[in-house]
């Protein structure tokens, strides 16, 4: 598998990176795939203080030699900092449960207008400069979801390490984009790109003529490799993360990257992708990614799963079966979009800027439409 020099860190490491945010619940299935992506010349691993139990997970697998094979980044849960003390607070909490004394790469989480305010208010700087000179981090970095001036500014602010942003043939204009992609690497930023299958909603529930598109072209690959493919042709991504869930999609992913090569894709190629993307665009209702930062809503709307099935009537013919399953299966416990008081707590929590109450009225006009 292609391996790169991950920016000024110092650190070589593959290009597929292991996103731990969608593991398994059991305890004995994340060591196997966690063991068999080290064991395979994986390294980087990417988690956070949010992702639920997770990095108990993480720390239990990397138990037995493993945690040295490992290039380990965590991210602090920057909306609940409080105060400057919070940040080393919230960092010695993950540490103790990853089972480490050092993490490689510690990162602000999701900065956006907001998070950034709160990281500047509390000065996170001089927390994670000092963190560095103690050794409990060895590099500083930061992920985002904003606009792209917001994120040159983020990059001009600091001597950040590295940034990981939102890249998938979607996205190649939004947020940071590809632009800022460019932006950061140039100035000697490692780069981490983060859900290239947009949570996994550019593979399922995707318009029939994509498989067309697909089908008819010369070179035979599936859409899941036809995306991962845009990402590891650009130079300037140096790891792609995917969150695998399963064995089977580890073992799929490797095999995908063991392809992995900048400048590969031919202008046929290119052509396809942007017919894909076309074919995506006419069709799609709603950019959620499945994430669950929005969750849990108060009044007991399942964020998500509505916005999952706005999105399959939207992308499939198959209208009726989806709506009436959305009616008997989401409504009728009580947690579809008729419920949803407008309160917008959760409008602040998505890292995709989705005005959230407007759109659940939208999906619900569409799934409770004849
Ligand atoms: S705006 Fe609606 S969906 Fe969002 S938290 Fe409030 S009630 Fe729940
Ligand atoms: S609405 Fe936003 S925060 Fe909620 S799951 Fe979708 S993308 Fe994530």
């Amino acid at each position: 598998m292609q391996r790169i020099e991950f920016g000024k860190t110092g650190i070589k490491t593959a290009r597929f990176g292991l996103g731990c945010m969608r593991f398994p619940g059991e305890q004995k299935k994340v060591d196997e795939i966690i063991r068999h992506a080290l064991d395979h010349g994986i390294s980087y691993l990417d988690t956070a203080y949010i992702y639920d139990g997770n990095e108990i997970k993480v720390g239990k697998a990397l138990k037995g030699g493993y945690r040295d094979k490992a290039v380990l980044a965590t991210k602090s849960p920057v909306w609940d900092i409080r105060s400057h003390g919070d940040f080393e607070k919230y960092l010695d909490e993950e540490l103790k449960r990853l089972g480490t004394d050092r993490v490689d790469i510690y990162l602000m989480h999701s900065l956006n207008p907001d998070n950034f305010k709160k990281i500047v208010e509390n000065d996170c700087f001089s927390f994670l400069d000092r963190m560095v000179e103690k050794g409990k981090i060895l590099h500083r970095g930061f992920s985002f979801h904003g606009t792209n001036a917001l994120f040159k500014e983020i990059v001009d602010c600091h001597d950040w390490d590295m940034a990981q942003i939102q890249l998938n043939i979607l996205d190649e204009f939004e947020q940071a984009g590809l632009d800022g992609l460019k932006y950061a690497y140039k100035r000697g930023l490692a780069t981490v790109i983060m859900e290239p299958l947009r949570g996994g909603h550019l593979i399922n529930d995707y318009p029939g003529e994509i498989d067309a598109l697909i089908g008819g072209y010369p070179e035979k690959r599936s859409l899941v490799e036809w995306a991962f493919r845009w990402l590891y042709n650009i130079r300037e991504a140096d790891v792609i993360l995917s969150g695998v869930s399963t064995m089977a999609q580890l073992k799929q992913n490797i095999a995908i990257f063991d392809e992995a090569e900048y400048g590969c894709m031919t202008s046929g190629e290119m052509e396809l992708i942007h017919g894909i993307k076309t074919a995506y665009e006419s069709r799609h209702a709603v950019g959620c990614t499945g994430c669950r930062y929005c969750m849990p809503c108060p009044f007991g709307v399942e964020i998500p799963e509505v916005f999952r099935y706005y999105n399959k009537v939207a992308m499939l013919d198959k209208h009726w079966l989806d709506k009436s399953t959305y009616r008997n299966l989401v409504m009728n416990e009580g947690k579809g979009a008729d419920k949803c008081t407008e309160c917008g707590l959760c409008v602040p929590k998505c890292p995709q800027g989705i005005m959230i109450p407007e759109r659940l009225k939208d999906a619900q006009a569409v799934l409770t439409s004849k």
